[in-house]
């Protein structure tokens, strides 16, 4: 069986408006037997101020109120089934239930249990939408199937049990039925509920397709592609047709937000081909991600990350001494923390990270500064944005760097990180120049 996998992000599931429109897209390829969801637009953002805001009672239910009138807004436009608001009403009320817990703001296992539950009901109307359309589908619990760690907020999949698992519960009812699953959710070994990280249901569908064996991934969203940078920085953004796994890894890596940064891992190991388009616009085509291209341009897409750290430890003892970076090293990791750009001088070492203000678990914590502090002096440094230009052979092409360096000659970089890898070249820069930097190189590189 040729398989193929299809994902509707948040936008595409907002309103049965917007639903239908996949369920025709899912509808016109016989192939498509897995379909993954995200929640309804708006509904994750609820979910985690919920799991991370210390609230009144009254503010729960004012936010569960906002997330039940999106839900009900799509089962109104059904016509309220009443076995469908049965299942919509107790998805709600355990919602509730987790959002009142008083451990809640302490116990991340709990968080993921309340973050689930977008994809839990957006999967449950949109299964509705595709039986209305005459489409054999049923609603599936990834749960059963995409193992994982117990890493909280970003869970690590278990690949050999998902890939045992989907064999075992999704394979047999693919030839008479099309499944709708959760992205974004799984579970660990002993079955709580976990989330892969904000934007993970890109990845669950890249790790399905894996597990599966399926010829292709399409990732259904609101743009016509993946662009040569955000449209929103610049009008001269243009759609690219194609990309490579390597080059959209380091895209989605480095800030493109159309792909969550670990979806390409699976496509690249199983050489699964990769779509992004738009389900609203889907004769407009999208971009294929695939391992060979027909061209490898030396400047592919300029991509950015906002909200950036920069961390300096700086010790007079580093001076001729050795194992100092593997001290601090050791403190990053233990803490999880994935450092970006690094640059080292005799007593000093920065580094960056990712450290959104937001994100379920803000990762730069007071631990880590601690820990850090006993043996040296730490600067933290924030406000700053990484600047990525994504291409090929952009360490061996002559020009290449001096081009990009011209362009970017009146701004301040902080710090450049050049030559370790052949697909970028990275500056951190002050936010309020980031936007400004990002035009000129797009300028520079794809308008002349
Ligand atoms: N609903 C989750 C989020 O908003 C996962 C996803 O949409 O991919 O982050
Ligand atoms: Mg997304």
């Amino acid at each position: 069986m040729n398989i193929n996998i299809a994902k509707f992000g948040g936008t595409s599931v907002a309103d049965l408006d917007a639903m239908q429109h996949c369920a025709r897209i899912i509808a016109a390829t016989p192939e498509t037997r897995v379909i993954v969801v995200s929640a309804s637009a708006g509904v994750t953002n609820h979910l985690v101020a919920l799991a991370n805001t210390l609230l009144s009672k009254e503010q729960i239910s004012d936010v569960i109120e906002q997330i039940r009138h999106i839900e009900y807004g799509i089962l109104a436009s059904l016509g309220n089934p009443k076995e469908l608001q049965e299942k919509l009403d107790s998805l709600l009320a355990a919602l509730h239930e987790t959002a009142m817990h008083e451990e809640l703001l302490h116990r991340d296992d709990l968080k993921d249990s309340l973050l689930s539950f977008g994809e839990r009901m957006s999967s449950l109307l949109f299964t509705e939408v595709l039986c209305r359309l005459g489409v054999n589908a049923e609603n599936f619990d990834i749960r059963n199937v995409l193992k994982t760690d117990s890493t909280f907020g970003e869970a690590i999949p278990n690949l050999d049990s998902i890939k045992q698992l989907s064999e075992q519960f999704l394979l047999p009812e693919l030839t008479s039925k099309v499944l709708v699953t959760q992205g974004f959710v799984g579970s660990d070994e002993q079955g709580r509920t976990t989330t892969l990280g904000r934007g993970g249901s890109d990845f669950t569908a890249a790790l399905l397709a894996e597990a599966l064996s399926a010829k292709s991934c399409e990732i259904w969203t609101d743009v016509v592609g993946v662009y040569t940078t955000d449209p929103r920085i610049t009008k001269a953004a243009r759609p690219l047709p194609e990309l490579s796994f390597e080059e959209a890894a380091e895209m989605a890596n480095f800030g493109a937000k159309v792909l969550h940064p670990a979806t390409m891992e699976p496509a690249l190991r199983k050489n699964i081909n990769v779509f992004v388009g738009s389900s609203r616009e889907p004769e407009k085509g999208g971009t294929w991600i695939v391992r060979d291209c027909e061209n490898e341009p030396p400047y592919r897409a300029i991509t950015r990350r906002k909200q950036q750290v920069m961390v300096t430890v700086k010790t007079p003892k580093m001076m001729h001494a050795q194992g100092f970076l593997q001290q601090v090293f050791t403190i990053i990791a233990k803490h999880s923390l994935s450092v970006d750009l690094v640059t080292t001088s005799e007593i000093a070492v920065s580094f960056t990270l990712d450290n959104p203000a937001n994100s379920v678990a803000e990762k730069l914590n007071r631990e880590t500064l601690q820990e850090l502090g006993e043996f040296c002096e730490v600067v933290i440094e924030e406000n700053y944005d990484l600047v990525t230009v994504v291409g090929n052979n952009m360490h061996s092409a002559a020009g290449v760097s001096s081009k990009i360096f011209s362009s970017v000659r009146d701004y301040n970089l902080r710090m450049i990180c050049y030559g370790a890898n052949p697909h970028n070249m990275s500056f951190l820069v002050h936010q309020d120049d980031s936007t400004e930097i990002v035009k000129e190189l797009h300028r520079c590189l794809f308008e002349v």
